[in-house]
Parts: C-alpha cells; structure tokens; sequence
C-alpha cells in the first residue's frame, strides 16, 4: 500500500495532505470523465456521419447503442470540481464573427455544472444525469437562443462555455485557419427544440 503521507509537505498537517489528494485524485477522476465523454461524443458523430454518408446503415448505430447498454450504466451523477467561473477568462476565440459557420455547434456539447452552478439555479441540469448542462430534442443547448444562436446565460453561463477554444476540436472544424467547418451533426436542430 503506497505510503499516505507520501509527498506530504513538511509541516503540513495530515489532514490537509489527505484533503490535497483527494482534490487531486477527483481531479484526475473528472477529466477521465471529460475525455471519455468526448470520445463517445467523437464516436457517435462519426457513426451519424457515416450513416448520412451511406456508409453505414441505421442498424449500425443501434447496435452500437446496445453494445453501449451491454457496458454499463452511465455514471449516475457528475460535476465538474469546484471552480469560480467568474474567474475563468474567456476564450480568445471570436465567437460572433464564425457563428453563421459554426451554428454554435459547442452549444449541442456535454458539459459538466459544477456546485456553484447547481448553487445558483442559473442553467438547468439534466433530470436524468445531474448534473449535465440540459440539452434539447434539437440538440441543442436548453439556454441556447435559436433565433440568434446567443447564449441565453451569457452572465451565469458555466466556467466550461467560458473558457472552451473550439480551434483544434475536430467535431467544430475541419481547418479553423481556412474557416473549414466540419460537418453538423445531423439531427442537429432538425427538430422542435420543446423537452419530451
Ligand atoms: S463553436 Fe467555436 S466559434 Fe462557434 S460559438 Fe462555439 S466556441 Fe464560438
Ligand atoms: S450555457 Fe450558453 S454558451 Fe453554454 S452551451 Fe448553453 S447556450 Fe451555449
């Protein structure tokens, strides 16, 4: 068994030093969380593409979603450790000049809340996976605005629409430098945006 004092700070007490690790250890266990999200994200786009391709057939994207049940439930609740959003800098990136190019597609991403989002009751949580930003039939972001494609929460909005950089993220754009972007998700905004 490795050693819990390991690493410890001289002169820290104890308790602090197990406090530190296990900020540390739900750190890492989050941004587990975030890849793997990305990845089924990054999966289950690629199968959309492909079926809009002719590529793939219907059937396959089926399978896979049993495959997905057969693996497991998802983890029942998630939340981003705590951060201060109000003290995360924006991304530099130019959202208002790309937008008729990207359709805000970042707004149809998984996103984690943290405490102090569910502390404010300022963005709404999905009822079955809290405590994930709450998306629509559309796809789309529930505080998204479909008309203008703004952030309904721009003031409350979480730290990770604050600080996202959509450049190098494959499922915004295939070149970002010659304004390439990658193909929308089908589905995406297809439908009446209402909850079920
Ligand atoms: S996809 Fe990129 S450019 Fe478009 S709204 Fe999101 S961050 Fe801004
Ligand atoms: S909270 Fe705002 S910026 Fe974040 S995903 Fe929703 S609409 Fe987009």
């Amino acid at each position: 068994m490795a050693d819990p004092m390991a690493g410890a700070v001289p002169g820290a007490a104890p308790g602090a030093t197990i406090e530190a690790q296990l900020e540390r250890t739900e750190r890492a266990v989050a941004a587990q969380g975030r890849e793997l999200a990305q990845v089924r994200q990054l999966l289950e786009t690629l199968v959309q593409v492909l079926i809009a391709r002719g590529d793939l057939a219907a059937g396959h994207a089926r399978l896979l979603e049993r495959a997905a049940a057969a693996a497991g439930p998802r983890r029942s609740a998630r939340l981003r450790p705590y951060i201060d959003k109000y003290e995360v800098a924006n991304s530099a990136i130019d959202c208002p000049s790309l937008i008729h190019l990207c359709r805000a597609r970042c707004c149809t991403f998984a996103v984690e809340l943290t405490a102090q989002d569910i502390d404010e009751g300022s963005v709404r949580f999905e009822l079955d996976e809290p405590y994930m930003l709450r998306h629509e039939r559309d796809g789309y972001c529930t505080h998204l605005d479909r008309a203008t494609l703004g952030c309904g929460a721009y003031h409350h909005r979480p730290a990770t629409c604050r600080d996202y950089d959509c450049r190098e993220d494959p499922r915004v754009w295939i070149d970002f430098e010659r304004r390439i972007p990658a193909p929308m998700p089908p589905g995406v905004g297809a439908v009446s945006p209402a909850s079920d």
